[in-house]
């Protein structure tokens, strides 16, 4: 999966502050190394150490050897439980080790879906078999490995009926149905995709009584419409099906039958029955030149304006005259995943992880997604073996893990912070994640504590396929921006489930590769990544963040900036719901947080630009500041969870329930505001106030 970063609201840092002279162009590196602008969270004299450690782990990743890699893996594609997936876990181990590190697995058996036949046809005005797959390429290997055009977790089914379109399908979307007078109930609806994650495209339509949904790809959004298209160019052609997961991910991602437990053989089994983030409805993925004979052939209404799509005829409603057969036949079964775990050992705090992730598993070859996510992190694993070898050891421990099953619904990443969530809860620093780095567009997602970080590591790297750092092309017109979390990847457990901070970068270009067979090298060397450039900048931008991270005197975490956007929250909150009085409290506390965190901020900063950090008291004062600092995002954690979704634990963020990828904020607070419930708001006005109160109480003890 991957974000859909336009959807997000987007949180501008405003004031960028330069802690590194600006580095230039193909010799960020070397730039960096002669610095002397001390690094945020070290000491002046660390500060040297660390900058020559970050210039010599830089040259050792490859963007050469990052193409080998990612030729290597997309020959074959990569969908869980597939000989492609099991070749790419191979092969990915045996590099690694190359690299002179340690690697073992991590398996569960996770409870899956896999089509064993999938059928569409339009059965009127007219007979017409529609086609599932994509034609192959000549140079595309293993094609009859690249699996169908379907959706993950859909039920098998048959039904036959009339069609309606329904637009992006969002609630909206039916809103507008209702107002023209057209009844989606006991019809099938077809929505193009955009705008929200499939899955709550197939949950809005479960509700509003559909017996059946076809998700297609329109070429307004990444067909013609948008450019040239597949071979010729990047865009999506009448081909491509975007395939994809409706696990209802925004209830509880991972395996469905053992939701806040791995999947490990002594785990119980929930009854697929009880499983609340399994779809109910048939539901199946089109390209456009498939869904185009079934959308020009609809009467009825005119479809609004906002509903007119790229295809060269007008929209209209139905429901009918076009009809439709789906024909689903879907087993379900236990499959094994396998993660890929690398841990470099901390010196001085073993205990204390930084984990960086990307997904290895993939629809189809994955070059993208998320074959160039998981060779970055295989380049870090490059360079910091070479530092490895010269003596080099990170004072706490880093974990590069390649996750297995991302594509389905998280199952890899979930099912093992579930295991080690006692260990990561006490103990884990941050969670660093890449899906999607093949490209050119730098973005990011984090928590606020974690925005200066990604700044300050941004003007150590140069940026692919330009001049000047990557912080220059990302701020070249307006300061940089970082998204908040959503859902989507493997940073959703790590963040919402326990609490780690966690952040993701990316570089994209944009095409219409996603989740369709032409997601390959071709597309990549072509017009995506040429020269895997991006794979090498986010690689050196990732690993020089987990090494400062895990190297640093005191962690780089600002909770002052986090106080100060939960506060923007809460008044937001305020002025939509009316609530001024139930969540003032709040607002109060918060801005007590942010009073607090930023006198910490100060103190760790006086320490170690004083040298008292030398002294025995000051590495007890740094101490008791790392261990605050470590706490604070897990404060904002409650055991309850949310309101009917008890596996976020998140007060603050969590997946929005109708948006899927684009991050919600105070969650909790803002559905019960919405639905009336004044006891539920409450309740978690409590809760949230008593998170805000334990990360103030870290904050001030430790200061
Ligand atoms: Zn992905």
């Amino acid at each position: 999966m991957l974000v859909i970063r336009r959807l997000s609201a987007w949180a501008a840092i405003t004031a960028s502050v330069g802690v590194l002279a600006p580095a230039v162009g193909a010799n960020a590196a070397q730039s960096a190394a002669q610095g002397d602008e001390p690094i945020a969270g070290f000491t002046p004299e660390r500060s040297a150490e660390q900058r020559r450690a970050e210039a010599r782990f830089q040259r050792g990743v490859s963007a050469a050897e990052a193409g080998d890699l990612s030729r290597a893996l997309s020959v074959r594609p990569q969908l869980i439980g597939s000989p492609g997936n099991r070749r790419a876990f191979d092969l990915s181990a045996a590099a690694l080790r190359g690299y002179g590190l340690n690697v073992r697995g991590t398996p569960y058996d996770v409870y899956i879906s896999k089509p064993k036949s999938i059928a569409v046809t339009m059965t009127a005005p007219v007979r017409q078999e529609l086609e599932v797959k994509e034609p192959p390429y000549p140079w595309q290997q293993y094609y009859d490995e690249v699996v169908v055009g379907y959706n993950a977790y859909s039920p098998s089914g048959d039904v036959t009926g009339e069609l309606v379109y329904a637009n992006y399908g969002l609630p909206a979307d039916y809103e507008a149905l209702e107002e023209a007078g057209v009844d989606v109930a006991g019809k099938i609806v077809i929505v193009r995709y955009g705008e929200s994650f499939r899955g709550v495209k197939a949950k809005v339509a479960e509700e509003h009584g559909a017996k059946g949904l076809i998700i297609y790809s329109d070429p307004e959004d990444d067909g013609f419409v948008r450019g040239t298209v597949f071979p010729e160019g990047p865009w999506k052609n009448e081909d491509g099906i975007q395939r994809g997961s409706i696990e209802y991910i925004f209830e509880y991602p991972g395996d469905p039958l053992t939701p806040g437990a791995p999947s490990t053989p002594e785990t119980a089994r929930l009854d697929p029955a009880d499983a609340v983030n399994l779809p109910r409805i048939p539901t199946t993925p089109l390209s456009y030149g498939q869904a185009k004979p079934l959308l020009e052939a609809l009467g009825g209404p005119e479809a609004p304006e906002e509903f007119q799509g790229g295809l060269p005829f007008r929209y209209d409603l139905g429901p009918g005259p076009s009809q439709v057969r789906l024909n689903l036949d879907i087993d379900y079964l236990q499959e094994r995943v396998n993660n890929v775990i690398v841990e470099i050992p901390g010196a001085k705090r073993p205990d204390e992880k930084v984990v960086v992730g990307a997904h290895f598993d993939g629809w189809t070859y994955g070059t993208d997604d998320n074959t160039s996510g998981w060779t970055a992190v295989m380049q870090i694993g490059r360079g910091l073996g070479r530092l490895l070898d010269r003596g080099w050891r990170p004072d706490r421990t880093i974990v590069l893990a390649g996750w297995d099953g991302e594509e389905y619904g998280l199952l890899g990443s979930v099912e093992w912070v579930e295991e080690f969530k006692r260990e990561l809860g006490r103990d884990a620093i941050a969670y660093i994640n890449m899906d999607g780095v093949g490209g050119r567009e730098f973005s990011a997602g984090a928590v606020p504590s974690l925005d200066q970080l990604i700044v300050d590591v941004s003007k150590t790297v140069g940026a692919p396929g330009a001049s000047g750092t990557v912080f220059d092309s990302w701020t070249a017109e307006g300061p940089p921006e970082v998204d908040r979390l959503g859902s989507g990847s493997d940073y959703t457990a790590f963040l919402d489930h326990v609490g780690v901070p966690s952040f993701e970068i990316g570089f994209s270009t944009g095409g219409g590769e996603y989740h369709t067979s032409f997601d390959d090298t071709q597309m990549m060397e072509r017009f995506l990544d040429p020269g895997y450039l991006g794979h090498a900048a986010a690689a050196r931008m990732s690993g020089v963040a987990a090494m400062r991270l895990a190297d640093a005197d005191a962690l780089q975490f600002r909770y002052s900036a986090y106080a100060i956007e939960v506060e923007r929250y809460v008044k937001e909150l305020q002025e939509e719901q009316g609530a001024t009085e139930l969540l003032e409290p709040l607002a109060i506390q918060a801005q007590a947080w942010g009073l607090a965190a930023a006198a910490l901020e100060r103190r760790a900063s006086e320490l170690l630009a004083s040298g008292e950090a030398e002294t025995r008291r000051g590495q007890r004062q740094l101490r008791r500041i790392n261990r605050s600092l470590k706490r604070q995002e897990r404060a904002l954690t409650q055991p309850a969870g949310l309101a009917g979704r008890p596996w976020f634990k998140h007060m603050i963020y969590a997946p929005g329930r109708l948006t899927g990828y684009a991050a919600q904020f105070l969650p909790a607070l803002e559905d019960a505001l919405t639905a009336g419930d004044a006891a539920t708001a409450t309740r978690y006005r409590d809760l949230i106030l008593d998170s805000l109160q334990r990360a103030t109480r870290l904050a001030s003890r430790a200061s």
